[in-house]
Formats: structure tokens, sequence, C-alpha cells
């Protein structure tokens, strides 16, 4: 029925750039014959997904959004793919992104942007607006999505659908393609609380493959989403998630959630975190700086496009020409930017700063989660924008991801969740919920009393 459904709407909403129709059905009936055999099945048996092309899958391409490696099969299954497999999930295919996951509306992808299936007219989202398009466009029950500074919840947002960034080192990067290994983190993606929770519970845990991955129990996620309270829950208001270029209905929705989470017997503190009004300048001498690094490896000689080699031309040329036709202009806009931070004589003034104001934000956190249990803002300034309406402006486009950058840089947890449709356009807005690091099932337990 999913496939059926993809056919059916997957020309207009471009949610997916691989659909692995025979892959699913050979999935779907080995979960069947496994059933009739009286195996015991995964937890997500039959369940189908979304995947993010930035997964490794073996045998299925993955282009991470970018003419660069198109025509790449991988040779191996990202842990994360593998946890799916493992879990007997139907995956239905791979979903549209930003190239390299850079962007904040899809727009940026090399084949073509996705449209938000309220209006398609208009983004998703991104990076990852093809898994969150395809949950709202009933493509799929779960979606898989990652999260550097916003890629998770800015679509799930923007679709009224439900996402998850786990406290960073909760779900493993090995076989996830890096854009910023410091911020990357994988998480699940819904269109319910406890969906997200059943598909968080199957890809979180220790990986030996990935250096940063936690070596703790994952946080109870399902057991929080099934028992949804926050009856004597202390929760936090940031001064600095207001303001100028909030959209008037999504601050009308967030403050009605607010008065609800009240109502439910939660306590309503204001916190003062100054440090976050520079966080996304932190970022983006951050994120461009470990890009410009992490990209170095696409250099013709290993993976997919590889140009003008035609036996006349040194390999630095080939690297060269490969690079000039494989990446978009955001990326190569990073790989610049990124480079000359970390040029020496540069390095002090802008990558050194940033990584100080990273800390400064990290204690402006730990001190908010002294005073409460959890954080609550709008999760973007504004409801989906049209397509083209920011393609020709970086730092308007860049403003989208304003309420979500500073959790990447701090390495908490923090969900999406849809709290109704702004008045003045009748698009979903969404509600961020931050919790502190390994707390993810306190965003579970709210995002379960307010959805
Ligand atoms: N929109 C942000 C960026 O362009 C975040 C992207 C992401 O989370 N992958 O970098």
């Amino acid at each position: 029925a999913h496939l059926a459904r993809i056919g059916a709407t997957d020309e207009k909403v471009n949610a997916f750039l691989h659909v692995d129709r025979e892959g699913a059905l050979a999935q779907a009936a080995a979960v069947d014959a496994k059933r009739e055999r009286g195996e015991e099945l995964g937890p997500l048996a039959g369940v189908p997904l979304a995947l993010k092309d930035i997964f490794t899958t073996v045998g299925i391409p993955t282009t991470v959004g970018s003419k660069i490696l198109e025509g790449w099969i991988p040779p191996y299954d990202a842990t994360l793919t593998r946890k799916l497999k493992e879990a007997d999930v139907v995956i239905l295919g791979k979903t549209n992104m930003d190239e390299f996951a850079m962007g904040s509306s899809t727009e940026n992808s090399a084949y073509g942007p996705t449209g938000n299936p309220w209006d398609l007219a208009r983004v998703p989202g991104g990076s990852g607006g093809g898994s969150a398009a395809a949950l709202a466009a009933f493509q799929a029950p779960l979606a898989i999505g990652t999260d550097t500074g916003g890629s998770i919840r800015q679509p799930a947002a923007l679709t009224g659908t439900v996402g998850v960034k786990p406290t960073y080192g909760g779900v493993s990067r090995y076989g996830m393609v890096a854009f910023s290994s410091s911020l990357d983190q994988g998480g699940p993606c819904a269109r319910t609380v406890l969906d997200a929770a059943l598909l968080h519970e199957v890809i979180a845990g220790h990986d030996p493959m990935d250096s940063t991955s936690i070596d703790a129990p994952v946080p109870p996620v399902v057991e929080a989403a099934r028992n949804g309270s926050v009856a004597g829950m202390r929760v936090g208001v940031v001064k600095q998630f207001a303001g100028e270029g909030y959209q008037a209905g999504v601050v009308q929705r967030f403050n009605e959630s607010v008065a609800l989470l009240k109502e439910l017997g939660a306590e309503i503190v204001e916190l003062d975190c100054p440090s976050f009004d520079l966080a996304m300048a932190a970022y983006y001498l951050i994120a461009p700086s470990e890009c410009s690094s992490n990209l170095a490896r696409f250099d013709a000689m290993r993976y997919g496009l590889r140009v003008g080699d035609d036996g006349t031309k040194s390999a630095e040329d080939v690297t060269a020409l490969t690079r000039e036709a494989g990446f978009g202009d955001e990326v190569k806009r990073r790989i610049i930017l990124g480079t000359y931070a970390l040029s020496s004589g540069y390095y002090d003034a802008y990558y050194g700063s940033a990584q100080k104001v990273r800390t400064l934000i990290t204690r402006d956190f730990e001190k908010a989660f002294e005073q409460v249990d959890v954080i609550v803002s709008p999760t973007t300034p504004t409801t989906a924008f049209a397509i083209g309406e920011r393609t020709d402006d970086p730092l308007a486009m860049y403003l989208a991801d304003l309420c979500t950058i500073p959790t990447n840089l701090a390495g908490n947890s923090a969900m999406s969740l849809p709290c109704g449709l702004a008045p003045e356009d009748g698009l979903p807005v969404g509600l961020q919920i931050i919790a502190p690091a390994m707390k993810d099932d306190r965003l579970y337990k709210v995002g379960a009393a307010v959805e």
C-alpha cells in the first residue's frame, strides 16, 4: 500500500531519490515467512520506513543529495541501517535531502526540490525534507533523519510531523556520511510521539564502530512515551527564543502550548541564556570548518563521479574538475568558508573563538537545567516558506535554524512536535522540547502529554 501511495504521489512530492520496490517487497515477504514459521519477529516487523539518503545501504545507491556520489553503491551498511534490518523494518527507499545535509529547505539537493505536502509550492524544510514529506504525504509511517543544526526538527515543524534529535552519541554515526562530525546526529521521524519512541529504541545504543558513541543504556523512551505527563515538572522558556523575525501565528501557538503545560501541572520558569544569541555565528564557523575537512575525501579517486579522466590530465586536474562539476554552490561556499576559518593566522580568530562560544552555550544550558527539567520554544521562527523565496539569500535561509542550533552545539537532546496551525496561513507550527544529554526520555514524557 505504501509503495502504491509513493507511486501515486511522488511525482509531485519528490520525497524519494530511490524507491527500492523489489527490496521492500522481498523484505516484507521475508517477514511474512518468518511469522509463518513461528520465528521471533523484530520489534518493528513489517513496518515500512523512508531512509534519508545519507546512510549507507548495501546494494542501494547512496548519493547524499550530491552529484559527486551519483552512481555510488556502498559496499557496507551503516550501523543504523543494520539495526533497522535486524528489527525487521521494511526499507522503502532513500529520501531527498539538501546536498551533504547543508540547507534548510531541501532546495540544495542536486536532484530537485521536495514539495511540502501541505502546499507543494512551499518547502518541507531541510535538510531532511524528503523524510518529513514522506511522512506528511502518508508514503511511510516512519522515517530517519539527521540533525546537525536542525535538519530533523525543522522539517518536522514545517510538515506537522514529529522529529527527534537524540543526545549526541546516542545513535551511531558509523556509515552516516559526515558533514560536521561533532554536531551530526541521526534520529527518528514519525507522525506520533510513540511511533518516534519505538523507532528511537531500535536505532539507539552503543556502537564500537563510532568512537563518539555513548557507552550507556538507551534512555527509556518508549516507557516515557506511554506515560506522558508534566505534572510537577519545571519547564523553562528562554528569553532569547523570541522577538524580531518570529511569525505572529507561531508565537500564538507556542504561547498556547505553554498555557497547556501549565494547565497540566507544569511550573513555567523564565530563563536567560545570553550566549544563545551567538549560536548561529558559532555554528556557521564550526560546521563549515568540519565540512571542509570531511569533504576532502571526495577526490574523484575513491567514490562516485570522476570528470576529465581521459588519460591526458594529472590527478590534481581530475580532482579539481570533478569537484567543480560534482559539488553544488552551498557545499562550495562552506568548503571555502571552512578552509579560511581553519587556515593558520585565522584559526584562533574564527574557529578558536567559535569553540569558546560553544563552551558558553553549553554552560548556559547547564545552568538552565539546574533550574528546569526541560526547555520549550518554537521549533522555527516561521512556518513553511515558498520554494525559491530564500535561495538567493543564504542568511535568510540560515535563520530557519535559530532555535535548533544551540542544542547541537551543546550535544543535548530535543524534539519537535506539531502544536497546531498558524491562523494566518493554515500551516503547521512546531513546538520544540529540549532536554539534557541522555535524558531523551523527558522529551517523550512531555511530548506525549501535550501531543
Ligand atoms: N540548516 C542547517 C545547515 O544548513 C542545518 C543542517 C543540518 O542539520 N544538517 O547547516
